[in-house]
């Protein structure tokens, strides 16, 4: 989708620093991290949230990448947080599938603002 920034970073047409990819996933730093780690991994395919009929083979290599990510990232032992935002109430602001992964510091039990 050619108005889907994520879909624009998937195919390479805006550049950023790859992190970690496959056939089917990309990961790479979000831009305004909230820990000292803090990765996006997104389906290569466009899929607006997990409420969009994921198939479970993309679901499998996204969530699969997540502790090869967090171990790329150094926080795979230390522990981390995965965090996936679907539709308005969770304030998801960009519609095309993907997963928070932080890390790098200790977490609170808290559920708002990646606290
Ligand atoms: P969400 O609120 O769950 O939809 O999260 C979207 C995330 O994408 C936010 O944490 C943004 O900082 C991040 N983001 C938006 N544009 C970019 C970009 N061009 N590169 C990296 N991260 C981005």
């Amino acid at each position: 989708m050619s108005d889907c920034i994520f879909c624009r970073i998937a195919s390479g047409e805006i550049p950023v620093e790859v992190v970690y990819e496959d056939e089917h996933v990309l990961a790479f730093d979000d831009v305004t991290p909230q820990a000292p780690v803090h990765t996006l991994i997104i389906p290569r395919r466009h899929f607006t949230s997990l409420q969009n009929d994921v198939p479970p083979e993309v679901l499998a290599a996204v969530f699969g990448a997540v502790r090869v990510v967090a171990d790329i990232k150094g926080v795979g032992s230390s522990g981390h947080r995965v965090i996936v935002n679907s539709g308005p109430d969770a304030n998801q602001s960009v519609a095309h599938l993907h997963v928070h992964l932080l890390g790098g510091r200790a977490m609170s039990h808290g559920m708002v603002n990646f606290a």
